[in-house]
């Protein structure tokens, strides 16, 4: 499934809409982790990074990490939410292997963020979708069910992580929304530098909850929640399934469960996992090794001036400035990188021509290395000045496509690519009229043919001007004596 998937509602989707409210674990980029000074560090041999907090070891105390709090409160600033003046840790209690304290540090009744919103841009239109919180807690470690075959394994190098959980408003009705929302979150927090997003590293990963209710309908339907969902095509592929097995219940006549459930990516199917938890069976309670965390405003305001322009209005300074399309400017702003290579490469060229050459050579070109734009084989400096070369005439698109392959093996300066291969084009109307004086002369029975009114045969000396000059005579000029020879 790519990013436009198609819902169907086996019963009738004339009759149901389905509603998605999502709840996105968010890995707050740090070097330590939010209560101890262990590393966060992807990719390290298991339990390498494990302090004596991390493992609950008895009598250890948790110590804030300033640092995620201000990416919090970024990240909250950037979802255009309200920040929240004190909020409260509390101890989320369960059991499991990988939790050795027995209770996670989350927040519950006073998160550190409040409202907020989220607007996307669908084919159809922006739309907006509620934020209802963002709070701090800590990652759990990861139990390891398939190296011992007699025993689980736990690592406990993500234990203590910080993370932001980012709960929607359930303001989703359909694949493509949730599509669009998590790319539209992921590219805040990376402009915000709050999260790198990167979901193969579970760094962004969400509980998908879904309902089914008859269209126009106001009530909610009872929500089933399908836990830990690490990509968007499964997020997608599950609510898709979902759905399907909420209608088909109510059109049996049966009610749904509020249940949490897991999806088998093997099989595209949910699955129940324990009927769903309430709030009272986790005995929230604040945790008495931590003080409520108190912000002021002053201290708000001051992060407030480290916000950079975020996409939104990136894109709006895009379309005003530029004079882009919703459609370039929403492209080109989705990634920061991309933007700042674009900002970079028309400081000095046409906009129009560089918005073609990186939203289609360049991203072809990308596409198919599989590589992102900070690693990009062109420079912008030199895409820039290829962007020139063929502004002025220098060179032909033809012929820039032939330099663009060759920058993209060795990101060389164009201008050199040109005159080592003997690239320029032929602008000189002299050269241009021998080449074409030449060319008549060699064809004197298609001159008469064209003459008497084949028009067609047009394109025939053209294209035998072309392949006579290496492809570089000017065609614009080209085009023009061509026409003044022939009409006389
Ligand atoms: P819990 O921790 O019990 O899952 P949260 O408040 O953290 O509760 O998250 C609830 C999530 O479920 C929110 O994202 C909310 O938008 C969504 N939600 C609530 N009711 C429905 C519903 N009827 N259908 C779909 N999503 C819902
Ligand atoms: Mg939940």
């Amino acid at each position: 499934m790519s990013d436009k998937s198609e819902f169907f509602i086996t019963r009738d989707q004339n009759i149901y809409e389905v509603v998605i409210g999502l709840e996105v674990h968010a890995q707050v980029t740090s070097n330590s982790k939010l209560f101890s000074s262990s590393s966060t560090k992807f990719g390290a041999e298991p339990n390498t990074q494990v302090s004596l907090v991390d493992a609950a070891f008895p009598g250890m105390l948790p110590v804030i990490n300033e640092f995620c709090v201000k990416q919090a409160i970024k990240t909250g600033i950037g979802l255009k939410a309200k920040i929240n003046n004190k909020s409260v840790f509390d101890r989320k209690n369960y059991f499991y292997a990988d939790l050795p304290q027995g209770y996670q540090i989350s927040q519950y009744k006073y998160p550190i963020v409040g409202e907020g919103m989220v607007t996307l841009d669908m084919p159809e239109g922006q739309k907006k979708v509620g934020i209802e919180r963002l709070h701090l807690e800590q990652d759990a470690g990861k139990s390891i069910h398939d190296i011992d075959p007699n025993s689980t394994l736990v690592d406990l190098n993500r234990s203590g992580v910080a993370l932001m959980e980012i709960v929607s408003k359930p303001d989703l009705r359909s694949p493509d929304e949730v599509n669009s929302y998590i790319k539209k979150l992921r590219s805040i927090m990376r402009y915000l530098g709050t999260c790198d997003g990167n979901m193969q590293e579970g760094s962004l990963r969400a509980d998908v909850n879904v309902s089914v209710r008859k269209k126009g309908s106001k009530d909610l339907g009872t929500r089933c929640e399908i836990k830990n969902v690490n990509s968007i095509k499964f997020m997608q592929m599950a609510i898709i399934y979902e759905a399907n097995r909420q209608v088909d219940l109510i059109e049996d006549g049966k009610k749904i469960d509020q249940e949490t459930r897991l999806f088998d990516t093997k099989k595209n199917e949910t699955r129940s996992m324990r009927s769903k938890e309430d709030a009272h069976d986790y005995r929230y309670f604040p945790d008495p090794d931590l003080l409520p965390l108190e912000i002021d405003d002053e201290y708000i305001n001051k992060i407030k001036l480290e916000i950079p322009e975020l996409p939104d209005e990136k894109k709006k300074r895009f379309i005003d400035k530029f004079n882009l399309t919703p459609y370039e400017a929403t492209i080109l702003v989705s990634d920061i990188e991309t933007s700042k290579y674009f900002e970079e490469v028309i400081k000095d060229s046409d906009v129009k021509l560089s918005t073609n050459w990186i939203t289609g050579e360049l991203f072809a070109l990308l596409n198919e290395k599989g590589l992102d734009i900070s690693d990009s084989p062109i420079s912008s400096k030199n895409l820039s000045k290829l962007v020139n070369f063929i502004k002025d005439g220098t060179i032909s698109g033809k012929i820039a496509k032939t330099i663009f392959e060759i920058m993209a093996e060795k990101d060389e300066d164009p201008e050199k690519i040109i005159n080592e291969k003997g690239l320029k084009q032929e602008s000189n109307p002299e050269e241009l009229e021998k080449l074409i004086d030449q060319i008549l002369n060699d064809n004197q029975d298609k001159v008469t043919e064209y003459k008497s009114g084949k028009d067609k045969l047009f394109g025939f000396f053209v294209g035998q001007a072309m392949k006579v000059s290496g492809g570089k005579a000017n065609p614009k000029l080209l085009n023009e004596i061509l026409k003044t020879k022939l009409t006389k």
